[in-house]
């Protein structure tokens, strides 16, 4: 059976998505439907030379973001003991 989701890759017999759409619904389920879209299309909606710089840029805000997340957590546990 093909995979529901892209109609390209074989699903096997007891699913109904291939492993790289399984990957991106457990993306859509950690970071939310409409931000893997947002991203999606602000990194794939370019020429393929810009593609790469997207990327890394994309991935260094996430990074910045996760960051600033931690510094977050670590100063409010600081706080609290
Ligand atoms: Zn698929």
């Amino acid at each position: 059976m093909y995979c529901y989701c892209c109609n390209q890759n074989y699903a096997g017999l007891f699913s109904s998505l291939c492993d790289p759409c399984h990957k991106i619904r457990h993306l859509q389920s950690v970071y939310g439907v409409d931000r893997v879209l947002e991203v999606l299309q602000n990194v794939l909606v370019r020429d393929h030379s810009k593609q790469t710089l997207k990327i890394d840029a994309e991935l260094k805000k996430e990074k910045v973001e996760i960051e600033k997340k931690i510094a977050c957590i670590v100063t409010r546990s600081a706080k609290n003991s």
